[in-house]
């Protein structure tokens, strides 16, 4: 008998706690110079975010951004 049942799991899973993820982490951590962002030896400038997956539970929204639950611990501790 071939009735293997198959568990898919979503491909972009919540961080936390596993569930489907539809957010990144909109933390800014830092600015980048260069970084092979689309390819080796391709050069571009931006910002780092965070950008671990995270669902809509996880996902707290300030001022137009997401954060995941490490980032807004990270800025409670910076509002004390
Ligand atoms: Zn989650
Ligand atoms: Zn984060």
């Amino acid at each position: 008998m071939n009735n293997e049942k198959v568990i898919k799991l979503p491909e972009n899973r919540c961080h936390f706690c596993g569930k489907e993820s539809t957010l990144l982490c909109d933390k800014v951590k830092g600015e980048i110079r260069a970084i092979d962002l689309g390819g080796p030896g391709v050069l571009s400038n931006g910002v780092v975010t965070c950008d671990k997956k995270i669902c809509k539970e996880c996902a707290t929204h300030i001022d137009g951004a997401d954060y995941c639950p490490d980032c807004v611990e990270i800025l409670k501790k910076a509002l004390r």
